[in-house]
C-alpha cells in the first residue's frame, strides 16, 4: 500500500496554489466576458473520462479545475452579473469559509466544533439584532431560503396543530384537522416547494390576490379561522415590493385561530439595515417565522440562508432528534436545523457582518438600490418602459413586444459585458436587473447600461 500522505495526494503545498489561481481568477473577473464562451463551455468535454486506475497529485487535479473549469464559469463572482438575485463572495466570507472549511469542523453538534457554533450564535444574534427581530427568537444556518422555509414551515405546522389538539411529532398528519395555508399570488416558487415538503400541499394553498407590483392585498385575505399560515413577502423576486405587513399581520392577530405569519425576505428583510428603506418591510417584526438569505444582500458565499422563529421552542420540537450517543448538554446546531451533519456556514456570514459593519451592510444596501435607479432612469430616458416601482434593486425593463424583449436579453447575454435574465411580469414580458453584488460601482453600471441601450436601439 502506498502512504495516505505521500508527497503525492497528501501535500498541503496545494493551498498555496490555489489560492494563487483563486485570486487571479477574481482580479481578472471584471474584464472577461460574464457569460462563459461557446468553446469554454465545449470544453468542459475534457472532464468527461473513464476514472482513471492510480492516484494523481493534488496540484494536478487544481490545475486540471482551473484551465478547464474556470473559463466555463458565469462570472456571478464578478461586478456586473445582475441575474436572479445572486451576489458575489465578499473576500473575508470567502476566506473565512476557506478557513473553516480547512477546520473540517462537524458542525450539527457544539462538542464537535466549539469555535464554529460560538461563531454561528455570534452572526445569528448580529442579524437578529440588525435586522431588528425579536431579541429572543431562535434560528439556525440552513442552506437557503427554501430550507428556511422547510424548516419554519415544519415549526409553524407542529405549533398551529398542537394548538388545535394534535401532535404532528408522534401522528403525522394522517387524521390531522387540516391547516389553511394563505399566500400571496405572486409567492416565490420556492415557498411552494417548501410547503410541498412539509406536506402542506403545493396546490391547496389559498392565493390572495395582489396589485400591480405583486402586493398582497389586505383587504382580499379571507377571514381567519381553523388552524392557518399565512406566507407574506419581502422582496417579490421581480419588483422588489413588499407586501403590507402591518395590516395583514393585525388581521391575523385579530382572530382567536391558531395561526402563524411566515415571512419570506430572502433579500428584501435587508432593507430594514438601511434607515431609507426600512419603512418598507415596517411591521415584518410582529411575525412568528422569518427565513432570508445570507449569500444574497450580505454577499456570503453560497450556500447560507437563515431561519429565524420567534418560538425557538417549536423550532427545536420540530429538528432536534434524541440518541443516547449524542450530546445534549450544550445547544446543538442541529436541533434547529433539518440537517444534523452540516458545515458550519454562519462563520461565512459572521465574517461578512465582521469585515462590513453595521454601516457597511446599510451602504451595501441603500447603494444597490441607488445603483437600481440609475438603470431605471437611463432606460426611461431613452424611451423603454420600466414596469416596476423601483423602491428597492430590483428593475423591470421592456424593450417593446415579447420577441423584441427577448431578442435584447438574449444578444445582451451573448455581447458579455454584463449578465440580466427574462421574466413575464403579470403578462409582459420584460428584462430584469437584480443589483445586489458589493462589487458594484456607478461605472460597471454605465458600461452595463451602455451596453445594454446599444443592442436594445440596434
Ligand atoms: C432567492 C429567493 C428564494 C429562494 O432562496 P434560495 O436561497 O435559493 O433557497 C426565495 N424567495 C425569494 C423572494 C428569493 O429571492
Amino acid at each position: 500500500m502506498t502512504d495516505p500522505r505521500s508527497p503525492e495526494i497528501g501535500s498541503w503545498r496545494v493551498l498555496a496554489d490555489v489560492a494563487e489561481r483563486s485570486q487571479r481568477y477574481l482580479n481578472d473577473i471584471g474584464e472577461r466576458r460574464v457569460a462563459p464562451s461557446r468553446d469554454a463551455l465545449a470544453g468542459l468535454g475534457a472532464f468527461d473520462v473513464p476514472l482513471q486506475e492510480g492516484s494523481i497529485s493534488a496540484e494536478q487535479i487544481v490545475e486540471e479545475l482551473d484551465r478547464i473549469g474556470s473559463p466555463a464559469t458565469m462570472a456571478i463572482a464578478g461586478p456586473r452579473f445582475f441575474g436572479f438575485v445572486n451576489s458575489s463572495a465578499l473576500p473575508a466570507a470567502l476566506a473565512a469559509n476557506w478557513l473553516s472549511t480547512a477546520w473540517e469542523q462537524h458542525g450539527g453538534f457544539f462538542v464537535s466544533a466549539p469555535g464554529s457554533t460560538t461563531l454561528e450564535q455570534i452572526a445569528l444574534r448580529w442579524t437578529i439584532e440588525l435586522l431588528g427581530l425579536p431579541p429572543a427568537a431562535k434560528g439556525a444556518f440552513v442552506t437557503g431560503t427554501t430550507l428556511a422555509h422547510v424548516a419554519a414551515l415544519a415549526a409553524a405546522r407542529d405549533s398551529v396543530l398542537a394548538r388545535a389538539g394534535w401532535n404532528v411529532e408522534t401522528n403525522g398528519l394522517f387524521g390531522a384537522p387540516a391547516i389553511t395555508v394563505i399566500a400571496g399570488a405572486e409567492a416565490h416558487a420556492t415557498l411552494f416547494k417548501a410547503l410541498g415538503i412539509v406536506g402542506l400541499g403545493r396546490g391547496r394553498v389559498v392565493k390572495v390576490p395582489v396589485d400591480s407590483q405583486g402586493r398582497m392585498r389586505a383587504d382580499a385575505v379571507p377571514v381567519i379561522a381553523g388552524p392557518t399560515i399565512v406566507c407574506v413577502q419581502a422582496g417579490n423576486v421581480n419588483t422588489g415590493a413588499f407586501d403590507p405587513f402591518e395590516d395583514i399581520i393585525r388581521l391575523v392577530r385579530r382572530s382567536d385561530a391558531p395561526a402563524w405569519v411566515h415571512v419570506d425576505g430572502a433579500f428584501g428583510l435587508w432593507a430594514r439595515v438601511a434607515p431609507a428603506r426600512a419603512s418598507l418591510a415596517h411591521g415584518i417584526e410582529l411575525a412568528d417565522s422569518w427565513a432570508t438569505d445570507a449569500h444574497k444582500w450580505l454577499n456570503a458565499p453560497y450556500d447560507c440562508g437563515i431561519v429565524i422563529v420567534r418560538d425557538g421552542d417549536a423550532l427545536r420540537k420540530a429538528m432536534a432528534i434524541n440518541a443516547d450517543y449524542l450530546p445534549s448538554e450544550q445547544a446543538n446546531p442541529s436541533d434547529y436545523t433539518p440537517e444534523v451533519s452540516r458545515r458550519p456556514r454562519g462563520v461565512d456570514a459572521w465574517a461578512a457582518l465582521r469585515t462590513l459593519g453595521r454601516s457597511g451592510v446599510a451602504d451595501l444596501v441603500e447603494r444597490s438600490c441607488r445603483l437600481a435607479q440609475r438603470f431605471a432612469l437611463a432606460f426611461s430616458d431613452a424611451g423603454f418602459s420600466v414596469l416596476n416601482d423601483v423602491v428597492l434593486n430590483q428593475v423591470l425593463v421592456s424593450f417593446g413586444d415579447a420577441e423584441r424583449t427577448r431578442q435584447v436579453v438574449s444578444a445582451i447575454q451573448q455581447d458579455g459585458t454584463c449578465w440580466c435574465g427574462a421574466t413575464v411580469w403579470q403578462g409582459r414580458t420584460a428584462m430584469r436587473v437584480s443589483v445586489i453584488s458589493w462589487a458594484t460601482t456607478g461605472a460597471d453600471v454605465d458600461r452595463s447600461i451602455a451596453a445594454i441601450l446599444r443592442l436594445a436601439r440596434g
